[in-house]
């Protein structure tokens, strides 16, 4: 039903970017299918899940790229960047070193991708937030100082995690369209 037949007028590709355990994989599924399980299995395989919108009277599909737990330093392959026209970069809100390793994510993103892909920041797991190991103005800043989006989320309570996948879609969708 539905999207049999349908007209796609883009497809816009973003890759989630972090260490592992971030919760980029419950990000995704909370996404792309409004679910997400407890005992996430580590990703096998190169994926991507897609999911289908509406942006300005356009039929836009957003085709979404989770690392294959080869979230070690440089072991992500720049195909997996090629084409990528967004990026959200998760860190844990809980887990301060997952937030001091977005300098090298980073990096790593702008030697690899186009220089006009939109990037989000996102601090998840914010139903943890009595655990917070980052203020927010920390990430406040470094957003500011990068020229980055910025938002918290709970993958596990659906929080943000629609606004954050649609804020970069819709600025991907101003910029090329
Ligand atoms: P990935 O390695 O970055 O893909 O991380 P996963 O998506 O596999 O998640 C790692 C662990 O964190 C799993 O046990 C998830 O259930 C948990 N998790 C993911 N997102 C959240 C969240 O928003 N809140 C809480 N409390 N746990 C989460
Ligand atoms: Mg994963």
């Amino acid at each position: 039903y539905g999207d049999y037949n349908q007209k796609i007028d883009y497809v816009f590709k973003i890759v989630l970017i972090g260490d592992s355990a971030v919760g980029k994989s419950q990000l995704l599924a909370r996404f792309s299918r409004n679910e997400f399980s407890v005992e996430s299995k580590a990703t096998i395989g190169v994926e991507f899940q897609t999911k289908t919108l509406i942006i300005d009277n356009k039929t836009v599909k957003a085709q979404i790229w989770d690392t294959a737990g080869q979230e070690r330093y440089r072991a992500v392959t720049s195909a997996y960047y090629r084409g990528a026209v967004g990026a959200m970069l998760v860190y844990d809100m809980t887990k301060r070193q997952s937030f001091d390793h977005m300098t090298r994510w980073l990096e790593e993103l702008r030697g690899h991708a186009d220089k006009n892909i939109v990037i989000m920041l996102v601090s998840n797991k914010s139903d943890l937030s009595s655990l917070r190991a980052v203020p927010t103005e920390d990430a406040e800043e470094f957003a500011q100082r990068e020229n980055l989006f910025f938002m918290e989320t709970s993958a596990l309570e659906a929080t943000n995690v629609e606004t954050a996948f649609l804020t970069v879609l819709t600025e991907i969708y101003r910029i090329i369209c």
